[in-house]
Parts: structure tokens; sequence; C-alpha cells
């Protein structure tokens, strides 16, 4: 079928909740993908954060393959070997306690608030607790993870949202304590806030939110769908901080491209949340989405993910600071690890339009907030891949 005759098709049946560039990928190799007239493109995008070994990994490729062969599906009320070797990598991998599988990265924070609240509720029987979210954060579509979204545009037309979570600016230690109640059951934020803009949050705010949960019993919910994973230059960005949250979320890259995320808790809240009966998903957790995590945990630590991702990202970084420097609508560059962003002054140019000039200049690239394009390459990109992306970048900013 041509480009022209799929995108029909599509627009024909699909409902519009896209507006999607008119391109149909047909295939992928390491960090290009391919559409479907043959055009190369260099992957500076991978699916938002999913595909972090690139395409085509053969070690991914057949652990897919064997299990297809055997079995793909079977309910949660029985055991597979795959679920429970995908558990103990995560969970090993993670530095948590105890994992519950999801489908989505929404369904994960879905996750992570019911078992905040069922730590609360197991305290003092109470059903009004409260929630401190971050504003330009984002978590999800779904009514839960949407209410804990600090994004008004996606919320309005959906009210009302579940109760009883307020907004915080993120890196502001005083206007989180000062929403603080003795009914807050938790503190969700992403480590590093990656749709709205590519914020990593700062060690000292982190910090300081941990010692208050601490000192009040309130849960830390570190939403690491995006910025997990290795992609910040260790396997999740909390640890560079010197925190421990006592709920992570999980998703993106933790399938590298098998939807499947997580949630993960340490001892205390397994101990005091959760049980039988409280939650469940017919999917999550099946045999082909965990032979998809136990294999992409064993492959990050053979073919050594996370140490390309230390050397290849202060040379992203420089190069884009290069860039950044040679624009007059370019105002900075910011980020943690393979995660970055460039800001620019949208009354000169508007991100869109570049990232659209560079699409047709065989680089994908994608925006963030309403004044970012990120970088979310695949972590195993190398020097040669950051210059020809400096390259094409170039040409669509000259447009
Ligand atoms: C993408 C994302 C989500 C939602 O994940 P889905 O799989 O799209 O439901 C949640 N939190 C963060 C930080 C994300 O980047």
């Amino acid at each position: 079928m041509s480009m022209k005759k799929t995108i029909e098709k599509a627009e024909e049946y699909l409902l519009h909740t896209y507006n999607r560039y008119g391109i149909v990928f047909d295939h992928g190799d390491g960090v290009r993908l391919y559409d479907a007239d043959g055009k190369e493109y260099l992957d500076f995008c991978s699916g938002i954060a999913v595909f972090a070994l690139g395409y085509g990994n053969k070690r991914y490729e057949k652990a897919l393959t064997d299990q297809i062969g055997k079995i793909t599906h079977i309910s949660n009320y029985y055991y597979s070997e795959p679920l429970a070797e995908a558990a103990e990598g995560l969970v090993k991998a993670s530095g948590m306690d105890k994992v519950f599988f999801t489908n989505s990265g929404a369904e994960a924070v879905e996750g992570a608030i019911k078992a905040a609240r069922k730590y609360a509720f197991n305290k003092d029987g109470k059903c009004d607790h409260e929630i401190i979210a971050m504003e330009h954060s984002f978590h999800g579509r779904t009514f839960g993870a949407l209410s804990v979204t600090g994004n008004e545009h996606y919320r309005e037309a959906f009210r009302p949202m579940i109760g009883n979570v307020s907004f915080a600016k993120f890196n502001d230690y005083e206007s989180v304590e000062a929403l603080v109640s003795d009914r807050t059951c938790a503190i969700i934020m992403e480590t590093v806030q990656g749709e709205g803009g590519i914020y990593p949050a700062d060690k000292e705010f982190l910090q300081k939110i941990r010692k208050l949960c601490d000192e009040k019993d309130i849960l830390l919910i570190l939403d690491e769908i995006q910025c997990g994973m290795g992609r910040c230059g260790s396997m999740y960005a909390y640890m560079q901080y010197g925190v421990k949250p006592d709920i992570l979320t999980t998703a993106k890259a933790v399938g590298c491209g098998v939807p499947v995320g997580a949630f993960l808790m340490n001892e205390k809240v397994a101990a005091n949340s959760l049980v039988a009966g409280d939650h469940g998903t017919t999917y999550g957790g099946n045999p082909l989405a965990c032979a998809a995590v136990a294999e992409v945990l064993r492959i990050f630590e053979d073919d050594k993910i996370i140490d390309n991702v230390n050397k290849i990202a202060p040379y992203l970084q420089k190069k884009l600071q290069e860039i950044v420097d040679e624009y007059d609508f370019l105002l900075a560059e910011r980020g943690l690890g393979l995660m970055r962003g460039i800001v620019f002054d949208t009354a000169k140019k508007k991100p869109g339009d570049v990232a659209a000039a560079a699409l047709s200049n065989g680089l994908v690239l994608i925006t963030a907030g309403t004044d970012v394009i990120r970088f979310l390459p695949p972590l195993t990109i190398t020097e040669a891949d950051v210059d020809e992306m400096a390259d094409k970048l170039r040409r669509a900013l000259s447009e």
C-alpha cells in the first residue's frame, strides 16, 4: 500500500486524537527508521523513550519469538517462568522490593495511587487522604493519572478528577511544604519531568522532600516512566539523588516495544497496602510482556547499556550547547543523561516547526512543553550518530 493510501485508510477509521505527521513507518534498524517508501530517518525519539536498545536487537527478538512459540498469555491465577524472571530482574534493577506489572505507564500510576491510599487507609481507617503533585507534570491519561497531571489543558473537559489532589511548584520546596496536612498520604513527581519540558529535579529539592516524607510518614512516589531504565545514566534516575522512593513507576523502555509497565514498592508499603483482591489486571505480567522485560534487563547488563549512556551523554550535551550558542532563538540546553531538551524563544521560532523540518531532513524529534524540543535517542547511539543528528538539526533550524 502506498503511504498516501495507508494514511487515508487510517484517517477514515481511526478516532482522530492525534495530529500525526504524514509518514508511514515500516521498519527499523539500530537507530534508524524507514518509511514505506524506503526513506531513512535517524531516530532521536525512540517511540518516546521506548526503544532503548534500538531496532532489531537480535537477542530481544529471539526472546520474543521463542516465547510466542510457547505461550503468550495465561491468567494471573497461575505462575509463569517469564513472570518470575521479570519480577526478580526488575526488583533487583530498580532497588525496590516488590513489583506489580501493568500494561502501560498510566496504569502503573493508577496502581501507585491505589497503593498509597490503601497504606493511609490502613493507618487511620479514613477516606479523606490527600496527594500532592507537581505543576507541569505528566502521569498519563486515565482518571487517576490525569488527576495528578499538572496540565490544565489535558484535564479541563473531563472534570471532575479524583479529589484531594493539590499542585505544588516543581523544585520549590516551600510550595510543597505549604500544601502538607495531616491527611497528606503521598507526594508524586517525575524525577525528571518529561512532557512538561525536560526539567530534572534539583538534588536538594528531592532530598528535602524525602526528609519531609520520612518525618510525616508520607509516601514518596517517583514516576520514572520516561526518565528511568537507564536513560539518565543510572538504572533509575533517583539513584543519582541519594534518596529512595517508597513507590516507583516504570514503563516505556521496560519492554522496549512490548506494551508493559510496572509499579514497585519498598517492603514497608508492600506489607501495609494492597493485598489479594485489592488490585488486578488481565494482561499485566503476561508471559510475552515478561519475556521482553526479563531479556531487556539481561541485555542492559551484558551490553553495558548504561555505560554507553554515560559515555555519549556529555558529548550530546556539548553538541547541543554549541547549537544553542549559534542561534539567537535558542535559549538553553538542559536534561540528564540521554534525556535532553533545547529551549526556544517561541516568539522567534516554534519548536513544532523545527521538529517538522527535521523530519523532512530525515531526523525524528519531538517537542515537550510549549517551548522545548526533546532528545530521547536509543541508548545505543554513538558519537557519529550525534554528529549526524547535529548536522540535520542545524539544517532544520536554518529553514
Ligand atoms: C508516558 C508517561 C506516562 C504515561 O504512560 P502511558 O504508557 O502512555 O500510559 C506517565 N508518566 C510519565 C512520566 C510518562 O512519560
